[in-house]
């Protein structure tokens, strides 16, 4: 156990359903933004986001665990999207997920990091954020999008994310908080290690 009295109330917020007491939870006081190794599926938050691919009929990982707990009908709402491109976002239903709404998000595969991946990956979290706030989400949970299949280095990824989502959150007040989902531990410590520089 452990946690500050502001990481329940957050925790709280997006009630988590798998045991908290597993959960490791990392937040900056007076920060909309939290980080916690879990698994995305079992988050209860107004959006969660999916690491997609162009095609938005699912995918390995992360993609395929969102499809797998919301159901066939997900990928019958993503079929009638028509894809996505690279660093922008659609949004559907959770339908079977404890999430209202699912937004799919294409992150750029990685190339070395001088093809525009950052930039790509920045758009990823803003083109999601803004659309979040679009349909009025309070609540909206991320995984750490292009670090597995596509292959971004994780420690570069965390401190591009945590940069744009800050960056996004300037003008998005309707957004209370956001949630970093690390799978594992290790990809836990590069968001943490994002989340205590000051500004990057
Ligand atoms: P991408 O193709 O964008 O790299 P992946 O799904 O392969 O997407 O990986 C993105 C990240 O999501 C990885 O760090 C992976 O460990 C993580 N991940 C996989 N399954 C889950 C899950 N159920 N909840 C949260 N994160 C997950």
């Amino acid at each position: 156990g452990g946690f500050e009295p502001t990481m329940w109330l957050v925790c709280e917020r997006f009630r988590l359903i798998e045991d908290l007491q597993d959960a490791q939870c990392e937040r900056q006081a007076m920060s909309r933004i939290t980080s916690l190794v879990g698994d995305i599926t079992k988050i209860e938050a107004d959006a969660i986001v999916n690491a997609a691919n162009s095609s938005l009929l699912g995918g390995g990982g992360v993609d395929g665990a969102i499809h797998r707990a919301a159901g066939q009908e997900l990928v019958q709402e993503c079929r009638l999207l028509h894809g996505c491109k690279t660093g922008q976002a659609k949004i559907t239903s959770g339908y079977r997920l404890p999430a209202r709404h699912v937004i799919h998000t294409v992150g750029p595969v990685w190339r070395g990091g001088e093809e525009g991946e950052p930039d790509l990956l920045a758009s990823c979290y803003e083109t999601s954020l803004r659309l979040a706030a679009e349909y009025s989400c309070k609540t909206v949970a991320f995984p750490a999008i292009s670090t597995g299949i596509y292959g971004y280095p994780a420690d570069l990824a965390a401190g591009t994310a945590i940069k744009a989502i800050r960056s996004a959150l300037g003008d998005l007040p309707g957004i209370e908080s956001v949630m970093l989902v690390a799978f594992d531990e290790q990809a836990h410590a590069h968001l943490v290690k994002a989340l205590k520089r000051k500004e990057d």
